[in-house]
């Protein structure tokens, strides 16, 4: 029983001893200061999973300010504070950042000596969240370090494995949350509770998600595209009739068999060493869009502002894939590898996992791994600097002339670094002459 009320254990073995240490140290310092000291949300979730958390999450009955203040000395790092919300964050590394919100209380309530009870400013933080294994805490305290404060059953819902909000109006309240709702159901492959599932259909009939703007829907779109079960948790928005709301005029139906597809795409193309990702989202939202005429896929991108060069890429894979595929398709004596190579290189590389994943057969995609293998391998040995030691200014010329130099190598008529050479001498020397003679 006492292990169930006391989860320090479990959280020495599931946290870095970095991490540990600073939770002990911080505990300390807020006991100093005669402040009551909780971590709290997705972290405590986390560790009673058995998983590692980095997100930290700290709550103080007393002044977050001055807690942070306290820390960065102790700790001689740094803070960021946000004195109107009485919040700062101790920021460790690129890597470990701790957040600490105040719970507001009346100091004369709590003089030094700690009360026994949990307070209520710390229930109204709880009360706030989303769910209710996300609304657990952990005192930080040195006596009671690691003992559970958990107002909503968290813990038995945890152990069900159920998604269940903290009141009737919550999806209501912040309709953000039926996403959350979807993401964490996935991810964790719990359920949605009974009744949180018809408040939530509910609110969906209601259109609350109208009523949210684009940016906040992004940011929690973008948490969902990079997950592990992304492909299920966008079906999820499907079946619950979220869809439409999140991607007007883009029909799920159509682009199911690729998403289904897509993740183990992603895996085998980074097995394959042809593209390390920076946005991780980019090659969902480029499967997702493909089926869509151009227009609606731009709405998409320009509705959760995307940059130009992202938009390109949506709408370049969007028109390109169906050619794409086809020359794939082709046997090799119907089509050249330059010409190949050639429209393959109008394809963000993003949009690899979702040829792949429209490719289906194993014999297919094997050929489309010896393709990239090849156009890798055919890569001209010479570049820009080249042509720069030969006195050009750099511009489109450049592009040009590396290209067909690719092209060359690819159908095997240039075999070393001095044909490389010669035939890049010829080919400015052509180019330039076209352009006198203009
Ligand atoms: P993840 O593992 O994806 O980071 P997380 O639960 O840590 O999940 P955050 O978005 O970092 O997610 O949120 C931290 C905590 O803040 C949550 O655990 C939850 O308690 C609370 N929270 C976040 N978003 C909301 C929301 N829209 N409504 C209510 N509470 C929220």
């Amino acid at each position: 029983h006492i292990s169930r009320r006391n989860i320090s254990w479990i959280m020495r073995r599931n946290l870095s001893a970095h991490v540990w240490g600073i939770l002990k140290e911080a505990g300390k310092i807020a006991y100093g200061l005669g402040f009551k000291l909780y971590a709290a949300g997705g972290m405590i979730r986390d560790v009673m999973l058995g998983q590692n958390s980095i997100d930290i999450d700290l709550v103080v009955e007393g002044d977050g300010i001055k807690l942070a203040t306290a820390m960065s000395e102790a700790f001689q790092v740094k803070i960021r504070k946000y004195q109107q919300f009485g919040t700062a964050q101790v920021i460790f590394s690129e890597d470990l950042t701790i957040d600490i919100a105040t719970a507001r209380v009346e100091f004369y309530a709590y003089p030094a000596a700690l009360p026994q009870v949990e307070s209520s400013s710390l229930h109204q933080d709880l009360y706030r969240r989303d769910f209710t294994i996300n609304a657990m805490a952990v005192c930080l305290n040195d006596k009671k370090f690691g003992s559970i404060v958990d107002f909503f059953d968290g813990r038995d819902d945890l152990d069900q494995g159920l998604i269940r909000i903290l009141h009737n109006l919550s999806f209501i309240e912040d309709p953000i949350r039926i996403l959350r709702a979807i993401r964490f159901e996935q991810r964790y492959g719990f359920e949605i509770e009974k009744q949180t599932l018809n408040f939530l259909k509910e609110a969906v009939r209601q259109e609350v998600l109208a009523k949210v703007t684009p940016e906040r829907i992004w940011e929690e779109l973008k948490h969902i595209l990079v997950e592990k079960e992304a492909s299920r948790m966008l079906r999820r928005l499907e079946e619950l009739k979220v869809w439409p709301f999140i991607f007007p005029g883009v029909n799920y139906w159509e682009v199911d068999p690729v998403l289904r597809d897509l993740a183990g795409s992603v895996d085998l193309i980074k097995e394959w060493g042809f593209w390390v990702p920076t946005e991780k989202w980019l090659p969902y939202l480029i499967a997702l869009l493909h089926w869509s005429n151009p227009e609606t896929a731009r709405q998409i991108c320009e509705r959760y502002h995307l940059s130009k060069r992202q938009t390109e890429k949506a709408l370049a894979a969007l028109y390109g894939w169906r050619e794409t595929v086809a020359m794939i398709w082709k046997s090799p004596e119907d089509v050249k590898l330059s010409q190949l190579a050639k429209q393959l290189m109008t394809m963000p590389r993003e949009s690899y996992p979702m040829l792949l994943a429209i490719l289906e057969e194993d014999w297919i995609k094997d050929r489309f791994r010896q393709l990239l293998n090849t156009i890798m391998d055919s890569k001209p040995s010479i570049n820009g600097k080249y042509i720069k030691s030969l006195g050009y200014r750099p511009g489109p010329v450049f592009k040009e002339t590396l290209e067909a130099l690719w092209q060359e190598r690819l159908d095997g008529n240039i075999v070393n670094e001095a044909e490389e050479k010669d035939f890049v001498r010829k080919y400015l020397a052509r180019l330039t002459e076209g352009a006198v003679k203009c």
